[in-house]
């Protein structure tokens, strides 16, 4: 077993530890090289598969208020095992080249994970998404768009983008816009882009997809007592306390998925200006209304504690923590004081490599990105194939199951008229059964299969080989044994 090695760093650190934190790129394949020492992969094939394929870097400018400002983006493709690649397109100040890519190695790990076939990529922006209108934004990402569709950076069959953090359903307006007037002949275009507003070729639940799939993710665990006895905790996911870090897309979705249909109480939302407490579980809805309304502030809201110590919270006790904005949030300088038990990383990356050491040492259970916050990636694949096959999703499946729908609601319709029964069918059963928002259950059904199916592949590493420890490292042996396999049956 060779121990973990890395290349010198040669992007920024990320790390508020700067002295001892590697970078984020180099703190993933910290993580893979720990996977890759258990796995017996020919000579060179690990190497080709951590590596970063290429890095396109584009600086454009475009002119705003009077005057000409001048944009860094980037777009990296880690793996192109399988094409196309896949990944969001970040829009933050603090993006760059090491960000980029350790984001694109995810993006590979994460695909190969749930069996979207697809390989890594990812792209960012530097840009202060809220400094710009609206009408500004769409100019500059129309131009950064352009920029990588002339260089197939963003196109159907080769690289297909999607929303991260900073944008959104609209961005992705635009971008599919700006490739179909560039590529007016490409019966395709639509899927140049996934997370796409479902009016203009996007499918519906891709919004909620990343914090649906936490909450599947959750409740697969919890499905296994042996697992959730691992993080020293026992029964379900009911009354569960739970602190969420960051109220952004994945974090709201996880936690009102959690708190309305799961019972987990939500004790603490960390957020840019601090934190809300509340022991007894807060309205998830109330707090992100309260946000909306004030720019994205929890100061002022009513029905809580408001702390300006966010950093405290994260370190409060509870069943389950949720970092669900940046990564590096549990890094070296707090992973100690970490009380969770339970971790589930909604955010890529959340946890640095040696705070995951840490974590580890005490016994805490995490549940990696690369299942964790699969959801959102996964539901893209469903519009992309959606968007490839030009017919209404599930349109077909849906032709079957009606007539073996029909039947079912024959048979309760009659045996509901049966008296002693004493039950009634309620007066919109038959309606919801036959007609319901087809696209929307068959979304979510579809994601609620990948992720079990894909935490059952995990753990069958994790329980199975005495050399295997964690989760994260279950999660790294499969999918990097998938992308070895796909090499390994088409060549390099
Ligand atoms: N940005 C999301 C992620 O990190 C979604 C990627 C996609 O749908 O392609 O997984």
């Amino acid at each position: 077993m060779t121990a973990p090695s890395i290349a010198p760093s040669t992007g920024p650190n990320t790390g508020p530890n700067t002295a001892k934190e590697p970078s984020f790129r180099e703190s993933v394949d910290l993580m893979f090289n720990r996977a890759v020492a258990l796995m017996d992969l020919p000579a060179g094939l690990e190497q080709k598969i951590r590596v970063c394929n290429s890095t396109y870097t584009v600086r454009f400018g475009v002119r705003l208020r009077g005057k000409i400002e001048t944009f860094t983006g980037y777009r990296s493709v880690h793996s192109e095992h399988m094409e196309p690649v896949k990944g969001g397109i970040r829009y933050a100040l603090s993006v760059h080249q090491d960000e980029v890519e350790a984001l694109a190695a995810l993006m590979t790990y994460k695909c190969a994970l749930v069996e979207t076939p697809f390989g890594g990529s990812k792209g960012g922006l530097c840009i202060d998404p809220r400094a710009w209108d609206e009408h500004e934004l769409e100019q500059i990402t129309r131009r950064f768009a352009y920029e990588l569709i002339k260089r197939d950076l963003i196109h159907p069959a080769q690289n297909v983008p999607a929303p991260d953090m900073g944008t959104g359903e609209r961005e992705m307006a635009w971008i599919a816009d700006q490739y179909a007037r560039m590529n007016t002949t490409d019966i395709n275009a639509k899927a140049c882009v996934t997370g796409k507003p479902p009016h203009a070729g996007g499918i519906q639940g891709r919004v909620e997809a990343t914090g649906r799939g936490v909450q599947f993710a959750l409740r697969e665990f919890f499905r296994h007592p042996e697992d959730v006895a691992m993080a020293k905790l026992s029964g379900g996911l009911s009354g569960k306390t739970c602190i969420v870090q960051g109220l952004g897309n994945v974090g709201y979705h996880a936690a009102k998925f959690l708190s309305e249909e799961d019972g987990v109480k939500i004790v603490a939302i960390i957020e840019r200006d601090g934190a809300l407490i509340d022991e007894g579980g807060l309205n998830v809805e109330a707090v992100r209304q309260h946000m909306n309304a004030t720019g994205g502030l929890l100061k002022g809201y009513a029905g809580a504690t408001f702390t300006e110590d966010g950093a405290a919270v994260l370190e409060r006790a509870c069943d389950m923590l949720i970092p669900a904005a940046l990564e590096g949030v549990i890094n070296l300088s707090n992973a100690d004081r970490i009380k969770a038990p339970l971790i589930v990383e909604a955010a890529n990356g959340p946890i640095t490599y040696g705070a995951d050491e840490i974590l580890r040492a005490k016994g805490v259970v995490i549940i990696p990105d690369m299942y964790a916050n699969a959801g959102g990636v996964t539901v893209s694949y469903f519009e992309w194939v959606k968007n490839l096959s030009h017919i209404r999703f599930g349109r077909m499946q849906r032709r079957a199951e009606e007539s073996r729908s029909r039947l079912i609601v024959e048979e309760l319709e009659r045996l509901s008229s049966d008296q002693h029964l004493g039950w009634t069918l309620s007066p919109d059963f038959k309606e919801k059964f036959l007609t319901g928002s087809d696209e929307l259950a068959l979304v979510r059904s579809g994601l609620d299969d990948t992720m079990r199916t894909a935490y059952q592949a995990m753990r069958a590493v994790w329980h199975g080989r005495s050399d295997v420890e964690d989760l994260r490292v279950a999660a790294y042996i499969v999918s990097i044994g998938r992308v070895a396999q796909t090499y390994r049956s088409k060549g390099l």
